[in-house]
């Protein structure tokens, strides 16, 4: 085999390239062949390219405004000869940035082990046989087969297409989807009108083809623009700017009260080495160094905890939109139902059947309904022979048809392909049709697969002396197709639409079937062959039950204020029926579900439908571009929308939505490519336990703030209010820079490993537009800031009153700040229950931190070497009761105003009522 070089692909004929490459259009490569090339080209991945190294992330540590000021004090008290000053800040600046490092890796790292996780299949042909492999075992040779949502996974010369569209954008930043084709093109024809080859992760947007490997891994078009498309993740999301936003607000105000505290100490006839560093105490004291890391922390804990959960997500922001989701539009087909297709109920001939039995195995009978004996309950017996148009509905459902059934080891049915199919093929073996003879005897010529805005799919067969069409679909396009019955009658689509109402109404899905008859010389098959004169065969109505799960899920998410919405490609009454068992709000006063149909919806204007759009629960026959409008009417009403997708079509409503959800098992890539959120399971309940987690995620945030504002600034206040009043300083920058490195690490962070509340899914969704400095937050900055200074003073006053020396009081004084901070800490752990509420010992991690803290203190206070660098002194145990009594006191206070706050809301909602 000579070397492949991708730019003689195009100029051959196809057959002259399966020699070159010594494969066969048909049989793909052997087995054995195909172990062989995989050792020789080895896997069929592009080489990553080298994320930011450590040096980069970790310089990337120091760029944020706040460390500035740190560095800039650095160097001031360098020059003011203040080492131990300037060592300390240097401590405080190294710590943070290296907690930042390692929480800025992990999160990348986590981020990337997810996008990894996520790998493509390709459908290949090896040894004859159809096979799906993951897409890294791709060798040169392999026939591929790609169809409508694919992402093609090596470059392909194309040897078969049928209405063939890739979405080359990825390669060629062209958007506009290009129509491929098998034949060879002259020799110098550039790569974008290479048209007879699909190159490495462009998308295939609509038909299917097959094609040959000519290229895998860094030797495809895409792998040599591999540097270009390679982009390092952005850890930044919208709270990730606000709180950025935060930091350069408390940097002007942090530079003004320095300034102050400078110009007053002047003022007064300070040092101006006591001046400078009283300023400089007072911005590091102020800085709440821990933010930036315990932010990212947060949000990488929080990508891990909703893998845990079954939702990937792919873009960060998602993490923190969850939270403030109001509406969630979900599909109904294996993400609210089970996708476990059963045919309950077939319809041919006037006559109703049904079918016995359970699941996939095809196990079970057809009884004629009709002849089930009322008093006995026996059912009367099918004799096939008399029953031409069920034989024919039974045929039509087992020959247009993609999906496999295998038994596995324990003897369970396995469905290969569409479920709604492999029902199909169950109902058709219970009536005692055998599927490989049927396929010897019909052989099948063409198809035009299924895709859901057709809503149709119908296959060409060969026959005796013809071919027949075989149609299988919704009623609606069925319907439309036919002109007489398959007996030659008229067709009655009353009693049709009927009998589809009615079972329906069981929320069964209903499939038509109907057959066309063309002469014996028709080899392809297309739309335009479909458009009339076929020939009704019956229904089948199959059921899809809710999933368990499902039904919780959308009972919590309606009690935290969310809407659930179905979206469905399936019937109305359908829709309404499985909503209804679902729990499904959104009903009208006869108490009737309110559900709108893809045809209305067309016919309705932008304003009407933004007027009704919140009252209706269930969208049935819905277009993937409706999809998008939907998204779009409930944005304009203000809400953050989640909204779920497979097809290939939902790609621009999942990228509209706040947050696209694309399913794992399901989906497509094309989609996979365009959501915020990936389940692994395809389960609505896993929606909901991403939110009830985004919810938290957001909460713990929030609580870090509450922490960190108020202790910040009261040790900022403690330096202002002693340089303003002239007042001996009752703590030393130095100290000040103490309590600010260890407390930020030991007792802040621990927030971020906060259970969820009990109940974050029983309160409405936060407003996206909430900005993180709310009128409660900043009062309590205040308040909180004030109890700290004033306990502060007292402490050291009254030490002071009792004839100490001026270090055993500062070291007093320093544990009053400590011990209010590790209490008021405890207040943080929720910002509306009380810690009873929420279980005191729920976060382990978070007593650790005060115990180690505690223990730092005992050291601070007594350690001879802590002593000196800090001048601090040792003391007897009453300044650690008064310290504790301190910190006590801040605790009740803080409860007190979480119990007003409590108190006022429930009167203010009383008062609503
Ligand atoms: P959903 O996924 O929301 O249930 P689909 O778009 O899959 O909706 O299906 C819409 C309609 O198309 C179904 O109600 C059914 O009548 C028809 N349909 C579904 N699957 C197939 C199929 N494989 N072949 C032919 N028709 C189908
Ligand atoms: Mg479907």
């Amino acid at each position: 085999m000579t070397k492949p070089r991708t730019d003689i692909w195009y100029d051959h004929p196809a057959d002259q390239v399966a020699q070159r490459l010594e494969t066969d259009i048909r049989e793909g490569l052997g087995l054995l062949e195909v172990g062989r090339r995989q050792s020789r080209f080895g896997p069929n991945q592009l080489t990553q390219k080298a994320a930011d190294g450590w040096p980069v992330i970790l310089l990337r540590q120091f760029q944020q405004p706040l460390v500035y000021i740190l560095l800039g004090a650095v160097v001031l008290t360098l020059v003011m000869r203040e080492w131990a000053d300037a060592a300390v800040i240097l401590a405080v600046v190294l710590v943070n940035a290296s907690i930042g490092f390692v929480q800025e890796a992990k999160a990348l790292k986590a981020i990337d082990a997810l996008r990894q996780s996520l790998q493509t299949m390709a459908n290949v042909i090896r040894g004859g046989e159809p096979t799906t492999v993951d897409a890294s075992e791709l060798v040169p040779g392999d026939v591929v087969q790609l169809q409508s949502g694919d992402r093609v996974p090596a470059d392909l010369r194309l040897v078969e297409t049928k209405d063939l569209q890739i979405d080359e954008s990825a390669l060629t930043g062209e958007s506009v989807p290009v129509e491929k084709q098998t034949s060879a093109l002259p020799v110098g024809t550039v790569l974008a009108e290479r048209t007879n080859v699909a190159y490495s992760t462009t998308l295939v947007t609509y038909g299917t083809a097959t094609g040959i490997v000519v290229a895998t891994g860094d030797r495809t078009e895409i792998g040599h623009i591999n540097e270009l498309i390679a982009s390092a993740d952005v850890l930044e999301t919208p709270l990730v700017r606000r709180i950025n936003e935060l930091s350069h607000l408390l940097l002007k105000v942090i530079l003004f009260l320095a300034v102050l505290v400078a110009v007053a100490g002047v003022i007064r006839g300070a040092k101006p080495v006591d001046v400078l560093l009283s300023a400089v105490a007072l911005a590091v004291g102020a800085i709440p160094e821990g933010l930036p890391a315990v932010v990212t922390a947060t949000l990488a804990l929080g990508v891990a905890r909703l893998a845990s959960r079954r939702a990937i997500v792919r873009k960060l922001p998602a993490v923190e939109t969850l939270g403030s989701t109001s509406v969630i539009c979900s599909d109904k087909t294996g993400t609210l139902t089970q996708n476990q297709m059963t045919v309950r109920n077939l319809w041919a001939d006037d006559q109703l059947f049904k079918a016995t039995g359970s699941g996939y195995s095809p196990e079970g009978r057809l009884i004629p309904v009709a002849e089930v004996d009322a008093d006995t309950g026996e059912p009367g017996s099918l004799e096939l022979d008399d029953q031409p148009v069920l034989a024919e509905l039974m045929r039509t459902g087992l020959l247009c048809n993609d999906a496999r059934l295998n038994q596995d080891d324990d003897g369970h049915w396995q469905v290969e392909g569409d479920p709604t199919e492999a029902a199909l093929l169950v109902s058709a073996a219970k009536g005692g049709l055998d599927r490989q003879l049927q396929q010897q005897n019909r052989p099948r010529l063409d198809v035009v697969p299924f895709e859901s805005q057709h809503q149709y799919m119908a296959t060409l067969h060969r026959a005796d002396d013809e071919t027949i069409v075989y149609l299988k679909g919704s009623v609606e396009r069925v319907l439309a197709r036919c002109d007489t019955t398959y007996s030659d009658r008229p067709v009655d689509a009353e009693s049709i639409e009927r009998q589809v109402d009615t079972l329906a109404s069981k929320g069964q899905r209903v499939l038509a079937f109907a057959i066309k008859r063309f002469p014996a010389d028709t080899r392809s098959l297309g739309h335009d062959d479909l458009t009339d004169g076929m020939q009704w065969l019956g229904l089948q109505g199959m059921i899809d039950p809710p999933r368990p799960e499902a039904i919780k899920a959308v009972a919590a998410c309606q009690q935290a204020g969310i809407r659930v919405k179905m979206i469905t490609g399936d019937h109305v009454g359908t829709a309404k029926a499985i909503a209804g068992q679902l729990g499904l709000k959104g009903k009208r006063n006869d108490g009737e579900l309110v559900g709108l149909t893809g045809a209305e919806l067309e016919g309705m204007r932008d304003h009407d439908l933004i007027a009704t759009v919140e009252d209706v629960c269930v969208f049935a026959r819905v277009s993937p571009a409706q999809k998008l409008r939907l998204v779009e009417a409930l944005q304009s009403l203000g809400h953050v929308t989640a909204m779920t997708g497979d097809g290939v079509n939902d790609a621009p409503a999942l990228r509209q939505a706040n947050i696209g959800v694309a399913m794992g098992i399901t989906g497509t890539e094309v989609t996979k490519e365009s959501a915020d959120m990936i389940l692994t399971d395809d389960n609505f309940a896993s929606i909901e336990a991403a939110v009830q987690e985004g919810r938290g995620i957001y909460d713990n945030l929030i609580k870090f703030i509450a922490w960190t504002l108020p202790t910040n600034l009261g040790e900022a206040g403690i330096i202002l209010v002693a340089t303003l009043l002239g007042l001996q300083l009752p703590i030393t920058p130095l100290q000040i820079l103490w309590i600010n490195m260890s407390t930020a690490v030991l007792l802040g962070a621990t927030l971020a490993f906060e259970p969820k509340e009990a109940d974050v899914m029983t309160r409405p969704p936060r407003r996206q537009d909430e900005g993180i400095l709310t009128g409660p937050l900043i009062w309590r900055t205040m308040w909180v800031g004030g109890v700290l200074v004033l306990a502060t003073y007292f402490v050291f006053a009254f030490k002071k009153s009792l004839g100490v020396d001026m270090d055993a009081a500062r070291t007093a004084a320093v544990n009053v700040i400590v011990m209010g901070q590790a209490f008021y800490l405890l207040n943080c752990r929720s910002l509306h229950h009380s810690i009873f509420r929420i279980g005191p010992f729920r976060n382990p991690l978070l007593w650790a931190g005060i115990l180690a803290m505690i223990g730092l203190q005992l050291a601070f206070t007594y350690l001879p070497f802590m002593n000196q660098v800090f001048e601090s002194a040792p003391t007897t145990w009453r300044p650690w009761a008064l310290a504790v009594a301190a910190g006590l006191l801040l605790h009740v206070l803080a409860e007190l105003d979480k119990l007003r706050q409590r108190y006022a809301a429930t009167k203010s909602s009383g008062s609503n009522a």
